[in-house]
């Protein structure tokens, strides 16, 4: 197989690298946005374009479910039927799952859920989760994984790891069994239990995923226990492959992941802020419903080159949100989305110049005082 990742640069466990995929190379550390079912919430894919996104998000949950597989297949994968010509990365479920547990049952074999559309019922195995990316015509897959909460026993917690090691096995051999379409990765589990953290990490590098991602973090545990287990885990994984975080989205927990050596990262948390009027800053997250910007004639961030600050003062931004008008959730995601792709280009170059201590430092500081002066 093809060399499709190569570290270019370190600076400590900081690294910066080239992702190679069928559509294009993506340069890490990268934060990945999510279009969940195929389009990124309120914003045109030439943005997206204009942005230098090379890869996005897309959820096989939310897809299988709507509009199908059977109309993706007909329609020829998401690539052609939503237009995307460059990379997407789509989940396995897994996380849905666990998010929507109460929809679903995880047996052995597989899981039971009932849609949260209409209340049909379906069962996903590790074989179906492949199948349907394939369909979906992912360019990078993820397996079945069991998914747990904090504050579970260790022997439930070992239970879920060692499903989620089987299941890997089986999504693995269904990905060669269907010609290694994409590049299929690891979801590497183990709870917040250091012992089975790490035999987790082991017994999934054995089976030789071209990537790896470490899965149940940032579900509702304690800020500094995602530091503890990312700082953890992330040295034990591969380092010749690329390295994932599943669902972060702040420039804190994004900072202490590239710290410890993560390539890959991505959250709904950007677009999603931005739809309730929050606006992403070097200064902090601004609320701009605030009454503080009602006369504020100047735009969020006069650097900024999005659609919104190219035009627009933070007054009239504010405005339109309280008018609950559709382009505001637009301009808001075009400047979180500038945002964030200016932040990881400035931790992208500041790792390549040694400095990346300081500059999460001089971020931290500034970024986080500011938020607290909001608030
Ligand atoms: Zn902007």
């Amino acid at each position: 197989m093809k060399q499709h990742f190569t570290v270019i640069h370190t600076d400590g466990q900081a690294r910066l690298g080239t992702l190679s995929l069928p559509q294009g190379d993506v340069a890490t550390p990268v934060f990945m946005p999510v279009g969940t079912v195929g389009t990124m919430k309120a914003l045109h894919h030439r943005r997206l374009e204009e942005l230098d996104y090379r890869l996005i998000l897309a959820n096989t949950y939310h897809l299988y479910l709507r509009p199908g597989l059977e109309l993706l297949e007909k329609m020829g994968g998401l690539p052609q039927f939503s237009t995307w010509d460059r990379n997407f990365l789509t989940d396995s479920g897994g996380f849905q799952f666990f998010s929507l547990s109460k929809f679903a049952k995880f047996t052995e074999e597989g899981v039971k859920f009932s849609s949260h559309i209409d209340g049909s019922k379906h069962f996903f195995t590790p074989e179906k989760a492949i199948q349907a990316q394939n369909i979906i015509g992912s360019h990078i897959k993820m397996v079945l994984d069991v998914c747990t909460p904090p504050n579970i026993t260790e022997k439930k917690a070992y239970q879920a790891h060692r499903t989620t090691v089987d299941w890997a096995k089986r999504c693995q051999k269904e990905w060669q069994a269907s010609g290694e379409q994409g590049l299929l990765f690891g979801i590497t589990q183990g709870n917040f239990y250091k012992d089975l953290r790490k035999l987790s990490i082991e017994e999934l590098a054995a089976l030789d995923l071209p990537g790896y991602a470490i899965g149940g973090l940032s579900v509702g545990e304690e800020k500094q226990v995602f530091e503890e287990f990312v700082h953890y885990s992330t040295p034990l994984l591969p380092a010749n492959k690329p390295r994932y975080v599943m669902g972060i989205g702040t420039p804190d927990y994004i900072l202490q992941a590239v710290e410890a050596g993560v390539d890959m990262f991505d959250c709904v948390y950007p677009t999603r802020v931005a739809r309730n009027g929050a606006a992403m800053s070097f200064d902090g997250l601004l609320s701009l419903k605030n009454e503080r910007y009602a006369l504020d004639n100047n735009p969020i961030d006069p650097d900024c080159t999005c659609s919104a600050c190219q035009r627009y003062s933070k007054s009239y931004l504010r405005h339109l949100i309280k008018a609950k008008e559709i382009n505001a959730l637009t301009l808001l995601t075009d400047h979180n989305l500038t945002f964030m792709k200016r932040f990881m280009n400035e931790v992208r170059a500041s790792i390549k110049e040694n400095r990346f201590a300081l500059y999460k430092q001089a971020f931290m500081d500034r970024y986080y005082q500011s938020s607290h002066k909001e608030s």
